[in-house]
C-alpha cells in the first residue's frame, strides 16, 4: 500500500477551491518539510484528494509525484488523464521514463473519446499520440473539445476551446494520411 510519504506536491500543483489557492503556487498553508501546517483542519477537498500514484499500482517509486516532478489525477466522467507539472521542472512530464507512457494512455484514451491533458499552472498542453498542442493559459470556465477532424483519407488533431458553449478559439494539428 502507498503512502505519500515525503511528497507534497499537490499542496502546490493543484487548485484548491476552498481556499482559493491556484494552481502552480504552494500553499499558504505548507509547512516546509512537514507536510500541512493545518492537518486534521485541513479543507474537505484536499481530505477527498488521492493522486493516480497513490492509486494505480502499476505506477511504480519512479512516478511518485515528488520524484517525476508532476502529478496525475484521471477525469473518469471525461475520459480525461490530466497531468500537473510542477512549474520548476516544466518539462519533468517528457523525461525518457515517462514520456512513452503517457503517449500510451494518449492513445488508449483517444479511443474511449477521451484526452490526456498536461498543465504547468493554467497553461495547457493537449497531449495527442502524434504531436503534443500547446493551447497557452485555460481560465476555469473554459471548456474544451477534443478530437479530430476528419476527411475521406486523412484526419488533423483538433482542439476547440468553448466560452459559455460558443467557440472561442480552435487549433489543428498535422495532417495524418489515413488508408481507405
Ligand atoms: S501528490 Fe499524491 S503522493 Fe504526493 S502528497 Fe499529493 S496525494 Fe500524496
Ligand atoms: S491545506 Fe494542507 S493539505 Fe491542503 S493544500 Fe494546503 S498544505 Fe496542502
Amino acid at each position: 500500500m502507498k503512502s505519500c510519504g515525503p511528497c507534497n506536491l499537490c499542496c502546490k500543483v493543484l487548485h484548491v477551491e476552498s481556499l482559493t489557492k491556484p494552481p502552480g503556487r504552494w500553499c499558504r498553508h505548507t509547512a516546509a518539510g512537514a507536510g500541512c501546517g493545518i492537518h486534521g483542519a485541513h479543507p474537505t477537498d484536499c481530505r477527498a484528494f488521492a493522486c493516480g500514484w497513490l492509486q494505480w499500482p502499476e505506477l511504480g517509486e519512479a512516478w511518485r509525484p515528488s520524484t517525476a516532478g508532476f502529478l496525475i489525477r484521471s477525469e473518469p466522467s471525461q475520459g480525461r488523464i490530466c497531468i500537473d507539472v510542477d512549474s520548476d521542472r516544466p518539462n519533468a512530464w517528457r523525461a525518457a521514463a515517462y514520456y512513452g507512457t503517457i503517449k500510451g494512455w494518449s492513445a488508449q484514451v483517444r479511443e474511449r473519446i477521451g484526452c490526456v491533458l498536461v498543465y504547468v499552472g493554467a497553461q495547457c498542453t493537449v497531449v495527442f499520440p502524434e504531436e503534443d498542442i500547446d493551447i497557452g493559459d485555460l481560465a476555469g470556465d473554459d471548456e474544451l473539445v477534443v478530437g479530430y477532424l476528419k476527411g475521406r483519407t486523412w484526419r488533423r488533431p483538433l482542439v476547440r476551446r468553448l466560452l459559455r458553449g460558443e467557440i472561442a478559439d480552435e487549433w489543428r494539428g498535422a495532417r495524418i494520411e489515413e488508408g481507405v
